[in-house]
């Protein structure tokens, strides 16, 4: 699950992070009163919304296509106001006005990053916080390496800059020491970091409690990932997270009760959620053949063929091994809801799963929403004839498969029409 910045500021905060105050707001009203009670006269007003590249990303209401258009390819130098904009000004009245603006431009409006697609997201919440004065850069973050079976601290000079490109560009700038799976991560690593940072002083002091606080923070609220870029230096070498990403691991929400009612579903793609309901596994994709399937690695297996003969799978579905006819019916009403399928690939293997049992879901579906795009099915397995006799009886215009090439195959042709 992902948290907004604000939500993973609050946590990170509470693990002993610095990280600038601030608060969130729906309303315009909410964020000028926030920042009344601030003080100050330098605020940064953040669109909370789960992707990267605010900062550069535009609003559709205020900017013409081909702004959009270059927001996309990631070209820094893209005119107008973004998704962070910094309200600084000489009296706190002054800027405070610039807090209201920069709300009522962001609040109901579209924002377009690299990251959210054409299409943007809405912001309805923002962040109010203080701004910071910026002395340095930095990145830091704590994560999972797989292939060493470790928690990773990696950091780099190169704050401020998507870490992809850093990685692609100045590889030699990311530092990473590996947390011990007993002790943890030592101080003396923390401190190995900040030298390799470069650090010295105050600064290499409050880099090293931070890098501890981060990595705490990460064990406490079983996160999968903790992410500052920016991490900054002020002037008065203080080291404050600027920017947060934090996601929690979905298989620990049980007892993350607070984080869990956090979850802002309108975030989520609503297929996916729906989908979540009936405890479907279900990632939405780019392509146009929709995917039914059983088992994760069937899932993948037909995807993969369905590649193998020129196609685009529209979504990944596995309705689990054991799936009822409500989840098959569910699972194919979410398919074909989306405009983009443009065919449908069920692949059925029939072990725990019987294929009658998927025979009749498709059938309900069916008959209750219709079905507008051709269908191919393959049942193998446990009651497979059974199953194609109940689509060959059921009046619909099923195209029967046999094998999962001769599926994909028909699937790839039905689209290609
Ligand atoms: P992102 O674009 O979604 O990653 O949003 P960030 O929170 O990282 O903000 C983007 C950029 O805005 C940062 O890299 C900073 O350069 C700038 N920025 C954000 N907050 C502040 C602040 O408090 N003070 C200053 N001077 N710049 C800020
Ligand atoms: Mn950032």
């Amino acid at each position: 699950m992902k948290l907004h910045e604000y939500q993973a500021k609050e946590l990170l905060g509470r693990h002993g992070v610095a990280v600038p105050p601030g608060k969130a707001a729906h309303t315009v009203a909410d964020a000028v009163s926030a920042a009344k009670e601030m003080g100050g006269d330098f605020y940064v007003v953040k669109a909370q919304v789960h992707a990267g590249g605010r900062g550069k990303g535009r609003f559709k209401e205020v900017v013409d296509a081909d702004v959009l258009a270059r927001v996309l390819r990631g070209e820094a130098d893209v005119p107008g106001k973004g998704g962070v904009q910094l309200c600084g000004a000489a009296t706190h009245d002054e800027a405070v006005a610039k807090v209201r603006a920069a709300a009522e431009m962001m609040l109901g409006n579209t924002l377009v990053t690299k990251q959210t697609g054409i299409d943007g997201v809405k912001v309805k919440t923002i962040l109010i916080t203080t701004g910071a004065a910026i002395k340095k850069e930095l990145y830091a973050a704590i994560l999972l390496d797989r292939q060493k079976s470790r928690l990773l601290l990696m950091a780099s000079t190169e704050g401020g800059t998507e870490i992809e490109e850093v990685a692609a560009h100045n590889p030699g700038a990311i530092h990473k020491v590996w947390a011990d799976p007993v002790t943890g991560l030592g101080d003396w690593q923390c401190r190995q970091m900040a030298f390799m940072l470069g650090l010295s002083g105050k600064a290499f002091k409050g880099a090293v409690k931070m890098f501890k606080a981060l990595y705490a923070t990460y064990l406490a609220v079983d996160a999968s990932m903790v992410e500052i870029n920016p991490l900054v230096i002020t002037p008065d070498d203080d080291v404050v997270a600027l920017d947060a990403k934090v996601t929690i691991d979905d298989n620990a929400l049980f007892r993350q009760a607070e984080i869990h009612s956090w979850y802002d579903a309108g975030e989520d793609d609503a297929a996916e959620i729906e989908a979540s309901k009936f405890n479907l596994n279900f990632i939405k994709l780019d392509g146009n053949i929709g995917c039914m399937v059983n088992g994760a690695g069937l899932a993948m297996a037909t995807m993969d063929i369905i590649k193998l003969y020129g196609g685009e799978p529209a979504n990944f579905l596995d309705v689990g091994g054991g799936a009822q006819k409500d989840q098959v019916k569910a699972a194919l009403q979410i398919i074909t809801k989306d405009p983009s399928v443009h065919a449908i690939l069920v692949n059925i293997f029939g072990g725990i799963m019987r294929c009658d049992v998927i025979a009749e879901g498709i059938v309900a579906a069916v008959a209750e929403a219709g079905l507008s795009v051709p269908l191919v099915v393959r049942l193998a397995g446990t009651n497979a004839d059974k199953g194609k006799e109940i689509l060959a009886h059921s009046g619909l215009s099923i195209i029967p498969a046999d094998t999962l090439a001769d599926a994909a195959e028909k699937a790839v042709a039905a689209v290609s029409k």
